[in-house]
Formats: C-alpha cells, sequence, structure tokens
C-alpha cells in the first residue's frame, strides 16, 4: 500500500488555510517528503511523521513555494537526531538543488555554530546528501521505487516530477507543470496542451 497525505495544497500567496506545497508518501515502511512550502513542519507533526523520521526529500524544482521550510527541515533533522554518528538526509532534485542546500546551510552558519558550541549532544554540521536528476531511477530499496521525469513548468528549468512504486501502486508527484509526456531526459517532450 502506499499513503499519500497533502500536508500543503498553497500557493505563493500566504492562505491562513492552506499551508505551502508538500506531500508525504509512506510506502515499504520509507517516508518520502516532496518539496517543502511553507508550514511544512507542523503539517509533518499533524501527520504523525517528522524531519527525522524521512528516508527521502523530494523536489520538483526551486521555486521559493516550494522550499521555503528547507532550512527549518534541515536544522530540525539535525537537532532531533540524537545519533552520534547521524546518517545524511537525501535531498533528491533538479540541478541547482546542491547550490540550494549549501546556501541554505551557510545562512543558517551562525545558527549551527550556536548548536555546536552550546550542546553536547549534536556533533559537527547537518549532513546533507544530495543528489540531482532529471530523469531516470533514483531511488531503490525495499521494492520501493522511486523514478524522476522532467516536467514543464517554464520559464522554470528545469523541473522534474517523481513516481513512486510499491507493491503494483504507484503515484506521481510533479509539483507545477502543464500536462507533458513521458520522458527521461531534458528538456521533455513536447507539452501535450498549451495551457500555459
Ligand atoms: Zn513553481
Amino acid at each position: 500500500m502506499i499513503e499519500v497525505t497533502l500536508l500543503g495544497t498553497g500557493s505563493p500567496i500566504p492562505d491562513p488555510n492552506r499551508a505551502g506545497p508538500a506531500t508525504l508518501v509512506r510506502a515499504g515502511g520509507h517516508t518520502f517528503l516532496t518539496d517543502c512550502g511553507r508550514g511544512v513542519q507542523q503539517r509533518l507533526a499533524a501527520a504523525g511523521s517528522s524531519a527525522g523520521a524521512l528516508t527521502a526529500l523530494l523536489l520538483t524544482h526551486l521555486h521559493s513555494d516550494h522550499i521555503a521550510d528547507l532550512g527549518d527541515l534541515l536544522i530540525t533533522r539535525w537537532i532531533t537526531t540524537f545519533d552520534p554518528d547521524p546518517a545524511p538526509i537525501l535531498v533528491i532534485g533538479p540541478p541547482g538543488t546542491a547550490e540550494v542546500v549549501d546556501a541554505t546551510l551557510a545562512a543558517f552558519g551562525h545558527d549551527i555554530g550556536y548548536r555546536i558550541a552550546h550542546h553536547a549532544d549534536i556533533t559537527g554540521p547537518p549532513r546533507v546528501d544530495v543528489r540531482e536528476h532529471t530523469g531516470g531511477v533514483v531511488w531503490e530499496h525495499d521494492g520501493v521505487v522511486v523514478r524522476a521525469a522532467p516536467t514543464d513548468h517554464r520559464p522554470v528549468a528545469p523541473t522534474v516530477g517523481f513516481r513512486i512504486e510499491h507493491d503494483g501502486a504507484s503515484v506521481v508527484l510533479a509539483g507545477d507543470t502543464v500536462p507533458v509526456r513521458a520522458s527521461t531526459t531534458w528538456p521533455p517532450a513536447q507539452a501535450l496542451s498549451s495551457t500555459q
């Protein structure tokens, strides 16, 4: 079974009733978060999950509303994982993701320094394993397969969607896109409609 929880369906415009874009997918004992918009951690908590429980963070694209709480997510996972040698959080996204993660951690550099200095149970800086993809199988374990494929959110580019497969079921998480034919390479095939 694949369990999908819409944590946030908002847009860049703040809405008192909708958190920013984020979707939680549980499959085969693994937990995937797609995008991390505004308010994602409150919604994760409401869904009985947390930053520390994530197998991977999947980013569809680097628009601000889809990554608004990336820094909070990385820092919270780091300070709530009481493991002397914590595994890095896996972040899979389009090209540019590593630059965004590095810049985000740099922005929290003072905080990271304070916490290392003041908390004996925290070691090292946050560890993040970033993998940039635009297509193909990007993760596979325990019968769970995650595939990426290009989407069409131009002029924002590159952008990707993800298909998570488990036990004969699948779910696709596309972020912002017009309908587009399946492809594994960038740029995507011609859009199926001209609604952009
Ligand atoms: Zn967007």
